[in-house]
């Protein structure tokens, strides 16, 4: 049975809308990531969704039949064995949500695409999901090539050959491309096999100091909760590094805006760790790998309806340093990526940019900008390491676009 079910890598679900990126993490791993009320309304999802998924290998079966989510083989009558416990991130498809799908690419170690059989290649999110796993540097991908089941081979196979010729000269060039249908989950064990080969679980250095992007932050308390059961705030989000434990003191950066003699400014918020959940459980120890959450000491009111999303966590003294202004490098792209897409102009003073670094997004305006460098002013202040990649998003008509890649100075 299960022995570990702490998850090992996190693995982005990208594609463009309703190619069936949420079917197939419930094929994957039985729940359904659209919680969210708003995303029920509105059919999309709005926020990361989180989900694990349990690898399994039937013992007495021939691969690639033997890899299973099931934890018995049926046909061979066998319990099978536990592989490894994996997070999918369910990034929203629609284009206006670029800057969180983004921020949850901070988090990935690979990403399967999914792309439908049913219409022609790319469509617009696909080409700019592509652009974004690329910008972020991801470059463990599998294809899955999905809804087979609702065109005949020949369509299939035109698709097949489409997406090749799409994915030539980028960064999913060779990955492999798996047919399947997540809705009638034909073909999940030739999926679960290149992830497997695909996608391994990075190699981590447990005595490097604990380093985590909170992507969502909450209070989980229902209202009218008495003083004496009130639960501290909620952190949750990924370690990119070290090891945390129960009782850890954190801090968090750029932490807390407070104001003083009529000043505001960020101050580092810093608390200690109450419990720690990682893969439906409580435990005690997180290493890196998976989507965790963390109960905190914090006044919940601090951690309420994502307020802390964005910012970094570690041990005090550890954190890069919060940036109110920065100076980055800038390679644009040639062209807004999408179905309408223009030449990308360059960046000018006082333009507005939305900016995307590690799990944090921000309005930043150019304070100054040259031919590959630009300086912003930052509406909310954001806590990274020199070299931090960041997506740079311009506002084209009523939208924002990706318009290309900043490295900090
Ligand atoms: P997302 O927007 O990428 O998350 O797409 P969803 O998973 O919400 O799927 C969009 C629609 O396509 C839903 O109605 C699904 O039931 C349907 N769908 C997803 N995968 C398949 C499939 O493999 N075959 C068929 N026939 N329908 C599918
Ligand atoms: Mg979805």
């Amino acid at each position: 049975m299960t022995s570990n079910k702490q998850p090992e890598v996190n693995i982005g679900l990208v594609g463009h809308v309703d190619h069936g990126k949420t079917t197939l993490v419930q094929a994957l791993s039985g729940e359904w990531t659209d919680q969210h009320s708003e995303e029920m309304k509105r059919g999309i999802s709005i926020r990361l969704g989180y989900a694990d998924a349990t690898f399994r290998r039937c013992p007495e079966a021939e691969e690639p039949e033997a890899f299973t989510v099931d934890e018995h083989c049926d046909d061979h009558d066998v319990d099978t064995d536990h592989l490894r416990t994996v997070s999918f991130v369910d990034a929203p498809g629609h284009e206006t949500l670029m800057a969180t799908m983004l921020s949850g690419a901070a988090i990935m170690d690979g990403a399967v695409l999914v792309i439908s059989a049913t219409e022609p290649v790319p469509q617009a999110q696909t080409e700019e999901h592509l652009s974004a796993l690329d910008i972020i540097g991801i470059d463990n991908i599998v294809i899955a090539q999905n809804k087979v089941d609702l065109v005949d081979e020949e369509r299939a196979m035109q698709n097949y050959e489409q997406i090749q010729d799409f994915v030539e000269g980028t960064v999913a060039e060779g990955a492999p491309i798996v047919p399947i249908s997540a809705g009638q989950e034909a073909n999940i064990d030739l999926l679960i096999e290149a992830i497997q080969s695909e996608i391994p679980t990075p190699e981590r250095d447990p005595d490097e100091d604990a380093r985590m992007m909170v992507a969502r932050s909450f209070d989980i308390n229902r209202p009218g909760t008495t003083w004496d059961d009130l639960m501290g705030g909620v952190l949750g989000g990924s370690l990119v590094s070290g090891q945390l434990d129960v009782d850890d003191e954190i801090e968090l950066r750029p932490g807390r805006e407070v104001e003083e003699g009529g000043q505001t400014e960020w101050q580092p918020v810093t608390t200690t760790v109450r419990s720690l959940q990682s893969g439906g459980d409580f435990v005690d120890t997180v290493t890196p790998g998976g989507l965790l959450g963390v109960g905190t000491g914090l006044d919940p009111a601090i951690t309420k309806g994502d307020a802390l999303a964005g910012q970094v966590a570690g041990p005090p003294g550890s954190l890069p340093p919060v940036h109110e202004t920065f100076t980055m490098d800038v390679d644009l792209l040639e062209r807004i990526v999408g179905d309408d897409g223009g030449e990308v102009d360059e960046i000018s003073t006082g333009e507005p940019l939305m900016l995307t670094i590690g799990t944090a997004t921000t309005v930043g305006s150019v304070t100054s900008a040259r031919d590959d460098e630009c300086e912003v002013a930052l509406k909310r202040p954001v806590c990274a390491a020199s070299g931090s990649k960041i997506a740079i998003n311009r506002r084209v008509g009523a939208r924002w676009r990706l318009i290309g890649v900043g490295t900090l100075r």
